[in-house]
Protein backbone atom coordinates (compact mmCIF):
# COMPACT_ATOMS: atom_id res chain seq x y z
CA UNK A 1 0.00 0.00 0.00
CA UNK A 2 1.42 3.47 -1.13
CA UNK A 3 1.74 6.30 1.29
CA UNK A 4 -0.62 8.84 1.23
CA UNK A 5 -0.16 12.18 -0.44
CA UNK A 6 1.15 15.05 1.94
CA UNK A 7 -0.57 17.20 0.14
CA UNK A 8 -4.26 15.72 0.45
CA UNK A 9 -3.75 15.03 4.21
CA UNK A 10 -5.56 17.44 6.47
CA UNK A 11 -5.72 18.00 10.15
CA UNK A 12 -9.08 18.00 12.13
CA UNK A 13 -8.72 21.50 13.81
CA UNK A 14 -10.88 20.33 16.45
CA UNK A 15 -8.97 17.08 17.57
CA UNK A 16 -6.18 16.77 15.67
CA UNK A 17 -7.06 13.53 13.70
CA UNK A 18 -4.78 13.46 10.51
CA UNK A 19 -6.62 12.58 7.46
CA UNK A 20 -7.26 12.13 4.08
CA UNK A 21 -8.86 14.61 2.03
CA UNK A 22 -11.25 13.62 -0.43
CA UNK A 23 -11.62 15.08 -3.49
CA UNK A 24 -15.09 16.79 -3.08
CA UNK A 25 -17.39 18.69 -6.12
CA UNK A 26 -17.86 22.64 -5.37
CA UNK A 27 -20.35 23.38 -2.86
CA UNK A 28 -20.07 20.63 -0.15
CA UNK A 29 -18.34 20.70 2.68
CA UNK A 30 -15.75 17.53 4.31
CA UNK A 31 -16.29 16.97 7.82
CA UNK A 32 -13.88 14.99 10.09
CA UNK A 33 -14.16 11.37 10.75
CA UNK A 34 -13.84 10.96 14.28
CA UNK A 35 -15.82 13.83 15.73
CA UNK A 36 -17.46 15.37 12.68
CA UNK A 37 -16.31 18.78 12.59
CA UNK A 38 -16.44 20.74 9.14
CA UNK A 39 -12.72 20.21 8.05
CA UNK A 40 -13.27 22.33 5.01
CA UNK A 41 -15.70 23.40 2.46
CA UNK A 42 -15.01 23.35 -1.21
CA UNK A 43 -15.92 27.30 -2.60
CA UNK A 44 -16.77 27.49 -6.64
CA UNK A 45 -13.98 30.07 -7.45
CA UNK A 46 -13.81 31.62 -3.92
CA UNK A 47 -10.73 33.23 -4.38
CA UNK A 48 -12.13 35.24 -7.31
CA UNK A 49 -15.05 36.19 -5.17
CA UNK A 50 -12.79 37.05 -2.34
CA UNK A 51 -10.46 39.23 -4.81
CA UNK A 52 -13.82 41.22 -6.10
CA UNK A 53 -14.89 41.92 -2.46
CA UNK A 54 -12.38 43.24 -1.43
CA UNK A 55 -11.63 45.17 -4.05
CA UNK A 56 -14.93 46.72 -3.48
CA UNK A 57 -14.04 47.24 0.09
CA UNK A 58 -11.22 48.65 -0.99
CA UNK A 59 -13.21 51.59 -2.74
CA UNK A 60 -15.53 51.66 0.04
CA UNK A 61 -12.34 52.22 2.61
CA UNK A 62 -11.44 55.13 1.31
CA UNK A 63 -14.75 56.72 0.74
CA UNK A 64 -14.74 55.80 4.49
CA UNK A 65 -12.10 57.49 4.92
CA UNK A 66 -12.45 61.17 3.14
CA UNK A 67 -15.86 61.98 3.73
CA UNK A 68 -16.95 63.20 6.79
CA UNK A 69 -18.38 60.14 10.05
CA UNK A 70 -21.50 62.13 11.56
CA UNK A 71 -22.60 66.20 10.96
CA UNK A 72 -23.77 67.54 14.20
CA UNK A 73 -25.77 70.40 13.80
CA UNK A 74 -26.66 72.49 17.07
CA UNK A 75 -28.07 75.67 17.09
CA UNK A 76 -26.94 76.37 13.37
CA UNK A 77 -23.56 75.41 13.76
CA UNK A 78 -22.64 73.02 12.03
CA UNK A 79 -20.02 70.49 13.05
CA UNK A 80 -18.52 67.13 11.02
CA UNK A 81 -16.07 64.88 11.29
CA UNK A 82 -13.96 62.47 9.26
CA UNK A 83 -12.28 59.08 11.10
CA UNK A 84 -8.70 60.91 10.84
CA UNK A 85 -9.88 64.25 12.28
CA UNK A 86 -11.72 61.92 14.86
CA UNK A 87 -7.79 60.31 16.06
CA UNK A 88 -6.63 63.94 15.83
CA UNK A 89 -9.08 65.32 18.41
CA UNK A 90 -8.49 62.23 20.67
CA UNK A 91 -4.65 63.22 20.58
CA UNK A 92 -5.34 67.18 21.41
CA UNK A 93 -7.83 65.91 24.19
CA UNK A 94 -4.59 64.39 25.60
CA UNK A 95 -5.86 60.92 24.66
CA UNK A 96 -2.50 59.80 22.59
CA UNK A 97 -3.28 55.95 23.55
CA UNK A 98 -6.81 55.45 22.45
CA UNK A 99 -6.43 57.73 19.32
CA UNK A 100 -3.52 55.42 18.86
CA UNK A 101 -6.09 52.40 19.20
CA UNK A 102 -8.53 54.08 17.20
CA UNK A 103 -6.23 54.84 14.09
CA UNK A 104 -4.47 50.94 14.55
CA UNK A 105 -7.53 49.46 14.58
CA UNK A 106 -10.15 51.29 12.10
CA UNK A 107 -7.32 52.21 10.21
CA UNK A 108 -4.13 50.85 9.88
CA UNK A 109 -4.59 47.25 10.20
CA UNK A 110 -7.59 47.39 7.84
CA UNK A 111 -6.10 48.92 4.97
CA UNK A 112 -2.85 47.10 5.15
CA UNK A 113 -5.23 43.89 5.71
CA UNK A 114 -6.92 44.89 2.01
CA UNK A 115 -3.33 45.54 0.86
CA UNK A 116 -2.01 42.04 2.06
CA UNK A 117 -5.52 39.91 0.36
CA UNK A 118 -5.36 42.04 -2.65
CA UNK A 119 -1.08 41.49 -3.22
CA UNK A 120 -1.93 37.61 -2.75
CA UNK A 121 -5.23 37.55 -4.92
CA UNK A 122 -4.48 39.79 -7.98
CA UNK A 123 -1.17 38.33 -9.25
CA UNK A 124 -2.92 34.58 -8.48
CA UNK A 125 -5.83 35.41 -10.64
CA UNK A 126 -3.15 35.71 -13.86
CA UNK A 127 -1.28 32.94 -12.79
CA UNK A 128 1.82 34.24 -10.24
CA UNK A 129 2.75 33.89 -7.05
CA UNK A 130 3.17 37.11 -5.16
CA UNK A 131 6.89 37.77 -3.96
CA UNK A 132 6.18 37.23 0.02
CA UNK A 133 2.93 35.37 -0.38
CA UNK A 134 3.41 33.18 2.51
CA UNK A 135 4.21 35.95 5.05
CA UNK A 136 2.31 37.68 3.85
CA UNK A 137 -0.60 35.04 4.15
CA UNK A 138 0.49 34.41 8.08
CA UNK A 139 0.16 38.10 9.09
CA UNK A 140 -3.24 38.16 7.72
CA UNK A 141 -4.32 35.14 9.90
CA UNK A 142 -2.48 36.77 12.88
CA UNK A 143 -3.69 40.30 11.90
CA UNK A 144 -7.59 39.68 11.52
CA UNK A 145 -8.96 39.78 15.15
CA UNK A 146 -7.24 43.69 15.24
CA UNK A 147 -9.14 44.98 12.77
CA UNK A 148 -12.23 46.62 15.09
CA UNK A 149 -14.30 48.36 12.66
CA UNK A 150 -17.75 46.67 13.68
CA UNK A 151 -16.58 47.95 17.24
CA UNK A 152 -15.91 52.14 15.78
CA UNK A 153 -19.12 51.48 13.89
CA UNK A 154 -20.59 50.45 17.48
CA UNK A 155 -19.45 53.13 19.32
CA UNK A 156 -20.28 55.60 16.78
CA UNK A 157 -24.08 54.58 16.50
CA UNK A 158 -24.16 54.56 20.47
CA UNK A 159 -22.66 58.41 20.70
CA UNK A 160 -25.13 59.43 17.43
CA UNK A 161 -28.08 57.88 19.19
CA UNK A 162 -27.04 59.50 22.71
CA UNK A 163 -26.50 62.72 20.91
CA UNK A 164 -29.26 62.88 18.97
CA UNK A 165 -31.17 64.42 22.23
CA UNK A 166 -29.22 67.93 22.65
CA UNK A 167 -28.41 68.07 18.61
CA UNK A 168 -29.29 67.24 14.86
CA UNK A 169 -26.94 64.26 14.07
CA UNK A 170 -26.98 63.64 10.38
CA UNK A 171 -25.43 60.39 9.33
CA UNK A 172 -22.26 60.99 7.06
CA UNK A 173 -21.02 59.54 3.92
CA UNK A 174 -18.52 57.56 5.58
CA UNK A 175 -20.96 56.02 8.28
CA UNK A 176 -22.75 54.11 5.45
CA UNK A 177 -19.65 53.22 4.25
CA UNK A 178 -18.57 51.71 7.34
CA UNK A 179 -21.82 49.56 7.47
CA UNK A 180 -21.35 48.36 4.27
CA UNK A 181 -17.51 47.47 4.70
CA UNK A 182 -18.43 45.54 7.25
CA UNK A 183 -20.63 43.42 5.02
CA UNK A 184 -18.16 43.09 2.44
CA UNK A 185 -15.27 42.19 4.64
CA UNK A 186 -17.00 39.15 5.90
CA UNK A 187 -18.37 38.17 2.77
CA UNK A 188 -14.60 37.95 1.76
CA UNK A 189 -13.38 36.49 4.62
CA UNK A 190 -16.19 33.65 4.64
CA UNK A 191 -15.02 33.33 0.48
CA UNK A 192 -11.31 33.49 1.21
CA UNK A 193 -10.43 29.57 0.72
CA UNK A 194 -6.91 28.75 2.22
CA UNK A 195 -6.60 25.25 0.38
CA UNK A 196 -7.73 27.14 -3.05
CA UNK A 197 -4.97 29.57 -2.42
CA UNK A 198 -2.02 26.73 -1.99
CA UNK A 199 -3.25 24.78 -4.92
CA UNK A 200 -3.16 27.68 -6.93
CA UNK A 201 0.80 28.20 -5.79
CA UNK A 202 1.32 24.92 -6.49
CA UNK A 203 -0.13 25.42 -9.96
CA UNK A 204 2.23 28.38 -10.61
CA UNK A 205 5.24 26.75 -9.64
ZN1 LIG B 1 -12.16 15.96 14.58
Amino acid sequence: MSPPNPDSLIACHECDLLQTAPDLPPGSAACCARCGARLFRVTHHGLDRCLALTLAAGVLFVIANLFPIVIVDLQGQQVSTTLMGAVRALYAQERPLVAALVFATTMLVPAIELFAITWMLLPLRFGHAAPGLRPCFRWVQSARPWSMIEVFMLGVLVSVAKLSHVAVVVPGLALWSFGALILLLAAAASAFDGRELWARVARTA
